[in-house]
């Protein structure tokens, strides 16, 4: 008798080949027989009418802290994804010692928006060597977890503050040499780095300290182990952008490891600069390099308040520097104060061109309710006032809770984007689930290039999208037995139906510990996910007990 059997699906099994009719039996947590199956089994999902197709997996999360709380980083299950990567960007929640805590919390907060309360009130602190970390997160999970260990991180833990000054010495290279392969023999996939991130402080994060040889004498142990590399390259600058892609091509061939960069995106002004990246990735990959451009799904829209920094902020410092230190009443005197208004209107001017794109999305007065929907230019001219004075004014009307919405800021022409993810050089994600969580949803990217990209644009079948995200991941990653229905195979899978798949709308939650809020989006179409050969979650019914996540690819032997 088989635990479970899933009859009568379209198999859409990952490789890319055409999707066929099959049923799949899985005992033990893996695929046991696929084929047209009349044996008995305690458990039978009837995939009449939809696809069945391997788990999804995300490799640009940042669940680091949700994690803690939340073994099934809720919404990504419900949207078919059964395998995430956390840790990337640099940082990750461990190795970490216990004086490093307040400055990664900081670290999180400015670079992700992971606000201080989630992790006051989320997370108990009981682990700071890599191996504890994956003992802890192991405790209690749904979805399975493949972790970046990240390169400020392990500065920190071995140069502690001089990780914040200077490139490393040679005996703190070898200690970082050894501190990363303990990391890798633990359970971590890789390692990140970034070229971009600032700290609390708003002075580069720690690896922005490492010179290229440090760089290089860490790709040299990821060697070791043929184990993955992500940066965060600077991507607004296309010249430099090209540039990260040599480097990483020549780490890729020197020590014979796959290597990604993220983000890459269409601009609102064109594919310039995209074009020139691919051109690039396309000459070293005819070498041998393995350079994966990560491209997201969605298009870029901010959703802000005046109640938390936005990075969308971050060039007006008079803002900016309002917002992030200053409390509640702080922000609101700040901007109530009217001989002050000149100074602050003047500041944000040379962003009307985005002011004016903006709509009013969300209040909490009755009287205001009525402009919801409405662009913030309309409203300036309905009150007969300056844009910027209309924003400041709405915010203290709702006692800063007036909630603006950027749309489409880029990525967002769906013929190229289209193209661009159909490439067979490009590597789907970059999605930031878990952080950003009062700017955007970051869920729902994988219904979403369906939905977008197969059934509305055409730009590539369903096999090839599903292959993208699933057993292409699983390859580039190094994860061994996930990523395609086959005999054998872990049994992560995701069922839905082709037709309806999407992301629904975006809305705001207020679920983060410490009273936080963040944007989700509910999955359309997804009817069982299954992890682990257990049903995690099911349509109607919800989420499961199963804990049957796993840390991938899991300890070195
Ligand atoms: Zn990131």
């Amino acid at each position: 008798m088989f635990d479970l059997i899933v009859k009568n699906g379209r198999l859409v099994d990952g490789s890319g080949l055409p999707a066929y009719a099959a049923d799949i039996a899985v005992s033990d947590g893996r695929i046991q027989k696929i084929g047209k199956l009349d044996e008995p089994a305690r458990q039978t999902v009837d995939a009449q009418g939809k696809v069945v197709a391997p788990g999804f997996i995300d490799p640009h999360t940042h669940f680091d802290a949700q994690l803690l709380w939340d073994g099934a980083c809720k919404p990504a299950v419900e949207h078919g994804v059964t395998t995430i990567v956390p840790g990337n960007c640099s940082l990750s929640l461990a190795p970490l010692k216990a004086e490093h805590r307040n400055k990664l919390v900081g670290m999180f907060n400015q670079i992700e928006e992971m606000p201080q309360k989630a992790f006051d009130e989320g997370v108990v602190w009981d682990w700071e060597s890599f191996p504890e970390y994956v003992e802890r997160i192991k405790r209690d999970l749904t979805i399975n977890v493949a972790p970046l260990v990240g390169h400020s991180m392990l500065r920190l833990w071995v140069m502690g503050d001089a990780a914040m000054q200077r490139s490393a010495t040679p005996e703190e290279l070898t200690r970082l040499q050894a501190l990363l392969r303990e990391c890798l023999e633990a359970g971590a996939v890789g390692m990140s780095t970034s070229y971009v991130d600032m700290d609390e402080t708003l002075q580069p994060v720690p690896c922005r300290h490492a010179d290229a040889n440090e760089l290089d004498a860490l790709a040299a142990v990821l060697g070791e182990y043929g184990r993955i590399l992500q940066i965060v390259h600077e991507f607004y600058d296309g010249d430099v952008s090209v540039a990260r892609v040599d480097e990483l091509a020549n780490l890729s061939l020197k020590h014979g490891i796959p290597t990604t960069l993220s983000p890459v995106l269409v601009n609102a002004d064109g594919t310039v600069v995209v074009d020139k990246i691919m051109a690039r990735i396309r000459e070293h990959v005819a070498t041998g390099a393995r350079v994966w451009p990560q491209v997201q799904t969605r298009p870029i829209d901010v959703s802000f308040s005046f109640e938390v920094p936005s990075l969308l902020f971050i060039r007006m410092p008079t803002w900016y520097g309002i917002m992030r230190h200053g409390t509640h009443d702080d922000i609101v005197r700040a901007f109530s104060d009217a001989q002050r208004r000149p100074e602050l209107v003047k500041e944000a001017a040379s962003l009307n061109a985005m002011w004016e794109q903006l709509v009013l999305r969300q209040v909490q007065t009755s009287s205001n309710q009525e402009l919801v929907g409405m662009k913030l230019v309309d409203i300036a001219e309905q009150r007969n006032t300056g844009i910027v004075d209309t924003m400041i004014d709405l915010s203290l009307e709702e006692d800063l809770q007036a909630h603006f919405l950027f749309a489409d800021m880029g990525h967002s022409d769906g013929q190229k984007v289209g193209e661009l993810l159909a490439d067979p050089l490009v590597h789907i994600g970059a999605s930031d689930s878990g952080a950003h969580i009062m700017s955007f949803a970051t869920f729902g990217d994988t219904g979403y290039l369906i939905s977008k990209f197969v059934r509305d644009e055409a730009a590539m079948s369903l096999e090839s999208a599903v292959k993208k995200i699933t057993y292409d991941v699983a390859n580039i990653w190094g994860l061994p037995e996930r990523g395609l229905l086959q005999e054998g195979y872990v049994a992560d899978i995701t069922i839905f139906d082709p037709d309806t798949i999407d992301r629904g709308p975006e809305y705001y939650v207020q679920d983060v510990p410490g009273a936080g809020s963040r944007y989700v989006r509910d999955a359309v179409g997804v009817d069982t996910v299954i992890i682990g050969g257990e049903i995690a979650y099911e349509q109607e019914t919800g989420y499961t007990a199963s804990k049957r996540g796993q840390v991938l690819p899991g300890a070195t032997p």
